[in-house]
């Protein structure tokens, strides 16, 4: 009789957690990881990369480090499709493989709402490949500038004022002495626009830490537009509402768009009932008329009992998934069915205003400033070593907390 097959979707921070943690197990199962890259990344690092504070490499470990080839078989392919009917998967390269079970944490892409151009004219932090094209557009910008002198190569909209869209700024404001430098550029020419459809920045953090970051990146040069919603993105820039009945236009050469996710189109793809593809998974991480699936991480929706809205998507609650989503793929596999409930347990939040400051709220306690920016770094070598091991944090980690 052939092996029980578990195939994991996605080796981010949820897929290569419960990798690791099932090789553990010592499972009588076959082990299948699928991911388009040879590499995990640090998704919550990769604002760093797009604004340029930070390598790319730096924030990138091969899978190998973490796949054990005596339990586990790596494949690298791009997933297209589940067929649940079927129990198999569609992958581009390789064709149709099977599983018994499947655990689906293939992470999310950007929402852009159906607002017009953003796809074609808007860049986005979300993979290595797209931060890279962020790093590259701006500095071809600025070079252009020395040639063309049109002030509005200079002006940066970054369209969200939520975690993804304030941390890429406080990295931004922290390069721009550097790159003003390189390209004998004044700084009063480079205009950074954040634009906000919503009355609030960060509504997640309380008013004082709120206006702590933001007079923090205003003193850094940002323009905050809030409550100003983005109507269009063109070949020039931004159409947005001033007010009820104005349209206002301004000239950008950057536009970033980092107002939201949704689950990765993978999942509406393949015909799961979902919202902005992300699927009401039941408590134990299975999907409901398919429990012989699991979903984790940005691609599940788990609602806050103690509000009755949906968690908002993060690395921690993919992490905490991912614990659960191991036992339980244990239990399946040996033929058990007391599945055990996810529950998430908010450890804290910090949001990174650059290098050296951050906002944030850990184990209840408001924090911001240096303190906050250290348990930032904290925070980031722990997925490191919880998920690559000691070596990788070793070489990858953020050790500078000196001011
Ligand atoms: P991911 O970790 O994103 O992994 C998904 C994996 O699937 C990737 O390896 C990807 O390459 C792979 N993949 C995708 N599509 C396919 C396909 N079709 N075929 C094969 N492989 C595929 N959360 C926090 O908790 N704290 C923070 O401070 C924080 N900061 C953030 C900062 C930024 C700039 C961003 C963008 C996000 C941040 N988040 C933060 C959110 C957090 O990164 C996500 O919630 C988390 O990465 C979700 O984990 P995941 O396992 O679902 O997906």
């Amino acid at each position: 009789m052939s092996k029980t097959k578990i195939v994991i979707l996605g080796a981010g921070y949820g897929g290569l957690k419960t990798l690791k943690k099932l090789q553990h197990e010592n499972l009588d199962a076959e082990l299948v990881l699928v991911n388009k890259n040879d590499y995990h990344h640090e998704t919550t690092w990769l604002h760093e990369a797009a604004a340029g504070t930070l390598d790319p490499e730096k924030l990138i470990y091969p899978i190998e480090k973490v796949v054990d080839s005596k339990k586990s078989t790596f494949i690298q392919d791009t997933v297209v499709k589940i067929n649940r009917d079927e129990k198999t998967v569609t992958l581009q390269n390789e064709g149709e493989i099977s599983y018994d079970y499947l655990l689906i944490a293939l992470g999310s892409e950007a929402e852009t709402f159906g607002i017009p151009g953003l796809k074609e004219y808007a860049l986005t932090i979300t993979s290595i490949d797209s931060v890279k094209k962020i790093r590259a557009r701006i500095e071809e910008q600025f070079a252009k500038w020395k040639t063309e002198q049109k002030d509005e190569l200079l002006t940066i909209i970054v369209g969200g004022a939520g975690f993804t869209g304030i941390e890429f700024l406080g990295e931004l404001t922290n390069r721009m002495p550097e790159l003003v430098k390189t390209y004998d550029i004044p700084r009063e020419k480079v205009r950074i626009i954040c634009m906000e459809a919503a009355p609030k920045v960060l509504p997640q953090f309380d008013a004082k830490l709120v206006d702590y970051g933001v007079s923090v990146l205003e003193d850094r040069g940002v323009e905050f537009f809030v409550g100003k919603p983005v109507k269009e993105a063109t070949a020039d820039g931004v159409k947005f509402a001033d007010n009820e009945t104005e349209t206002k236009e301004i000239k950008a050469g950057t536009i970033i768009w980092a107002a939201g996710v949704r689950g990765n189109s993978v999942i509406e793809e393949s015909g799961f009932e979902a919202g902005r593809g992300r699927v009401k998974v039941n408590n134990n991480l299975t999907v409901p008329g398919n429990e012989e699936i699991l979903i984790i991480g940005d691609c599940s929706l788990i609602i806050n009992p103690e509000n009755e809205r949906p968690y908002p998507p993060t690395a921690q609650i993919a992490m905490q998934q991912a614990d659960v989503a191991t036992v339980n793929l244990a239990k399946l596999a040996k033929g058990e069915t007391d599945l055990i409930n996810f529950e998430y347990h908010e450890k804290g939040t910090v949001c990174s205003l650059g290098d050296n400051d951050a906002i944030g709220v850990v184990f209840g306690k408001n924090l911001k400033g240096y303190p906050a920016s250290v348990m930032k770094k904290v925070i980031d070598d722990r997925a490191l070593l919880q998920i690559g091991g000691l070596n990788i944090m070793a070489k990858k980690g953020k050790f500078k907390f000196y001011k």
